[in-house]
């Protein structure tokens, strides 16, 4: 059943991202979700995915062209990432990391030799990317990293552990937020690009609640030894360029709560139309359809603040509080709709072969990332001028 709005267009969306969303949807189905979910049962990101996105040319959908990307606009990027964790959060996380986190930062910051290195093969998903901010003793509190690189002679040398990295074990090249000097000053971090194949560099893969076709790694560095043109934008330049990615990616990530949300109400709409009860399916119940409608429209809320943040980027204005906004209200309804999703569903909800308990089990990651709800929180009070 299509819940959407019949036209998009009077929403922001031009015809031709109606046209991406459709095609892109049926792509996602045809080739992507068959691969899902063998990677869910694999617990193993598959990495065929970067194959089947860069031949059908849905890789990079929001870049330019001029460095290998489709040349699309943000909403573009918006409609791609919300179909893709449609079908999978896990494959959306991955994606999601290597393009915009671990890519983007690269082509904004990166010097040409390292943009040759590392953004433009990544570009074609060839060189796979991840971005290491997080560590066992810090997370939201950015300031706090421990990871430390000490010069010596030419060489920088890089010693402490990042927790939670998303393609921690498939990736080729991470970028690491070090310290480069002590205390909380704002020039104290700085980015280095690292080959995981530099000796040093250690791997494990994490067990994760959902996100079973993602790879989420501790990923250590001991004694890891690189060269100063492993540096990027400079030196003590890494919580800027840390905050801007944040922030820039924040739009982008919250259509991946509302992809995860928005086939909760898909999957429980298909239900409760075929599931019979007391002589009737279960939506003709008041009571059932009262809560599947109140998901519904602030899933459909939640869409709308996304392109607002969404239009005013484009248009080059000031946008924080909306994004944080949108990235807040997008996973927060993520793991309502799930768990109302698969409540609705009763028993069936709980077995595991229900694509809606994956969802249950994906859900709370949107929450989480890329800063968590408290952080986003913590924003939107700032802009108001509460904190
Ligand atoms: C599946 C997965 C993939 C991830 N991928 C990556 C990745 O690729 N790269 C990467 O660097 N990180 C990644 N992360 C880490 C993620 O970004 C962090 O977990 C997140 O930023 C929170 O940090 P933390 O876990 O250290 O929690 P903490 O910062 O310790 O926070 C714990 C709790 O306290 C709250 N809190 C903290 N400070 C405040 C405050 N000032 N006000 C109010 N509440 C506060 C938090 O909101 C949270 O609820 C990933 C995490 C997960 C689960």
């Amino acid at each position: 059943m299509n819940t959407e709005p019949s036209d998009y267009i009077d929403f922001g969306l031009q015809e031709e991202h109606v046209a991406f969303r459709d095609q892109f949807r049926r792509f996602v189905l045809d080739r992507l979700v068959p691969i899902a979910e063998r990677a869910e049962a694999e617990k193993r990101f598959p990495l065929e995915v970067y194959d089947e996105l860069r031949n059908n040319g849905y890789l990079a959908v929001n870049y330019p062209e001029e460095v290998g990307g489709g040349g699309g606009d943000l909403l573009m990027g918006c409609i791609f990432y919300e179909e893709l964790s449609r079908a999978s959060a896990g494959i959306s996380a991955g994606v999601f990391a290597h393009q915009h986190l671990a890519v983007g930062p690269i082509l904004k910051f990166g010097t040409d030799a390292q943009k040759r290195e590392y953004a433009d093969p990544g570009l074609r998903g060839e060189r796979i990317g991840a971005f290491g901010l997080t560590e066992p003793d810090a997370g939201s509190d950015i300031r706090g990293i421990k990871t430390v690189a000490r010069r010596d002679g030419d060489d920088w040398v890089i010693n402490g552990s990042k927790l939670y990295i998303t393609n921690g074990c498939i990736a080729d090249f991470m970028l690491v937020a070090a310290r480069t000097d002590d205390g909380r000053a704002n020039n104290s971090l700085t980015l280095f690009l690292v080959d995981t194949k530099d000796a040093g560099v250690k791997a494990t893969e994490l067990n994760k609640v959902g996100n079973h076709s993602s790879s989420t790694a501790l990923v250590s560095f001991d004694d890891v030894r690189v060269g100063s043109d492993a540096i990027m934008g400079g030196m003590g330049g890494g919580l800027a360029m840390l905050k801007a990615t944040l922030t820039e990616g924040r739009i982008l990530v919250a259509n991946r709560g509302l992809g995860i949300a928005q086939e909760a109400v898909e999957c429980i709409l298909s239900y409760s139309g075929q599931r019979r009860a007391f002589d009737q399916t279960i939506g003709k119940f008041q009571g059932v359809a009262f809560q599947i409608s109140s998901i519904a429209t602030r899933v459909d809320a939640a869409r709308l603040m996304i392109y607002r943040a969404a239009h005013l980027k484009m248009a080059g204005k000031d946008c924080i509080r909306e994004a944080s906004m949108g990235k807040l209200l997008a996973s927060e309804i993520a793991v309502e709709a799930a768990g109302k999703s698969l409540l609705l569903h009763g028993g069936a909800g709980y077995m595991e072969e229900m694509k809606v308990a994956r969802l249950y089990r994906d859900a709370p990651e949107a929450w989480i990332g890329e800063g968590t709800n408290e952080i986003q929180l913590l924003v939107i009070s700032k802009t108001l001028g509460l904190l």
